[in-house]
């Protein structure tokens, strides 16, 4: 196909810097608008496995990647004050995750990412995308500095609240189905007092979790996830909620909510929402990753999808051109989507069990894991899961 098509890419994200990465693998030139002023980094932990796992291999990052892993850990099951109700080894943690995962900081993905595409693709960053136009040839981006570019495709990588899916396809409340919970997940400066390094506390109480990591200097993070009876107050709040949620908790949640004081701006806060479409594509603007069909945190694999979107997208447009390749692309990526988005339901459970029998139940699956054989188990049939 030579140099000849371009793509508009909005998002230098996971989904974002993964499309651009592939699509040049595929002969294409990637224009890369991405509306922060420079590259973010840290962010919170990622788990990659199955789908993502095989999806960052075939992007070739696995070398880059494997120096960031951050392992399996100690998993500390604790109560509301802190003190651990019981433990599961780091060496029963790797057996049942298996040798086939990885736990990065986003940040660190994305610059892995970044990195891979640093020299191929253009980069406007502090600049987004105020209209989309298109005709049977080609699509016309106006940015937001006033000027325009003309491409083959529009890649819509701008995530939940994606800008681009406003512009083509209509309001974001015509797509977005909230889940009614909150999650808020932050790096941690200092390493957090009240648990050994090494090791993760976490408490699963009715409606909420609080996990905090430490894993030494520059690689601890929290993480708190809860039902929420009005999202929207809580957002218009602020990370400020999370102390509001979990200021009753013991252990190394006070610490790291001090943390947070500290530095809000550094946090990621958001309600947990899905975004369903019938359809990813129109014309020649598509989008793709949290954009297109955020599953959640309660599903997993979020950013291993927008992995292996964008390793797909790249491989149908080798294949055909766009929109025949879009459609190909969107009905062989659909079942496993609409799968993890069902999927959310029982990570709810999960994370923000709704009753103190169900909390009671997670806490007996957990600690099962810590008996002889059980882990073996739990391996094998996470495997023939995926
Ligand atoms: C706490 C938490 C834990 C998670 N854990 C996991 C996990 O363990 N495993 C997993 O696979 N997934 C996990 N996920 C999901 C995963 O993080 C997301 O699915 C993934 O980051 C989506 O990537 P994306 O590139 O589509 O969107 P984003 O990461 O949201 O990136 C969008 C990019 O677009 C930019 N942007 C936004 N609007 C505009 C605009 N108008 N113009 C230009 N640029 C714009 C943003 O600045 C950003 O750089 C987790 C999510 C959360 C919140």
């Amino acid at each position: 196909m030579g140099n000849r098509h371009t793509a508009i890419v909005v998002g230098a994200g996971i989904a974002g810097l993964a499309a651009a990465l592939r699509l040049h693998r595929a002969g294409w030139r990637a224009v890369v608008v991405e509306r922060a002023p420079a590259r973010r980094s840290s962010g919170y932990m990622l788990n990659l496995i199955g789908g993502g796992y095989d999806a960052v291999e075939r992007l070739g990052l696995l070398p880059a990647l494997a120096k960031r892993d951050l392992g399996a850990f100690t998993s500390v099951l604790v109560r509301a004050d802190g003190s651990a109700k019981f433990t599961v080894p780091q060496a029963i943690v790797e057996a049942a995750q298996g040798a086939r995962a990885m736990s990065v900081f986003r940040g660190d993905l994305e610059s892995v990412l970044f990195e891979a595409v640093a020299d191929t693709a253009e980069f406007r960053f502090a600049t987004t995308v105020t209209a989309v136009a298109q005709d049977g040839d080609g699509v016309t981006a106006t940015f937001s500095d006033g000027s325009t570019e003309r491409a083959d495709l529009l890649i819509g990588a701008d995530g939940l609240h994606s800008g681009v899916r406003r512009l083509v396809f209509g309001e974001e409340s015509r797509f977005r189905v909230d889940l009614d919970h909150m999650v808020g997940a932050f790096p941690l400066r200092r390493v957090p007092s009240g648990l050994a390094e090494g090791s993760g506390t976490t408490f699963i109480g009715p409606h909420r979790t609080a996990a905090v990591l430490n894993l030494g200097p520059d690689r601890s993070s929290a993480f708190f996830a809860y039902r929420s009876a009005d999202t929207e107050a809580d957002l218009a709040r602020g990370p400020a909620a999370l102390s509001e949620a979990f200021g009753d908790l013991g252990g190394g949640v006070p610490d790291a909510l001090a943390q947070l004081r500290e530095d809000p701006g550094g946090a990621y806060f958001d309600s947990v929402s899905q975004i369903r479409m019938d359809s990813w594509s129109r014309g020649r603007v598509v989008l793709l990753g949290d954009a297109a069909w955020c599953v959640t945190l309660f599903a997993g694999y979020g950013a291993g999808l927008a992995l292996s979107g964008a390793d797909a997208l790249g491989e149908a447009l080798e294949q055909d051109d766009p929109p025949a390749a879009l459609a190909a692309w969107e009905s062989r990526l659909r079942p496993e989507v609409e799968k993890r988005q069902a999927l959310a339901r029982t990570g709810i459970a999960r994370f923000a069990p709704p009753t103190r029998f169900h909390v009671w139940v997670s806490d007996m699956t957990m600690r099962a894991v810590t008996l002889p054989g059980v882990s073996r188990l739990i391996q094998r049939s996470i495997a023939k899961a995926r």
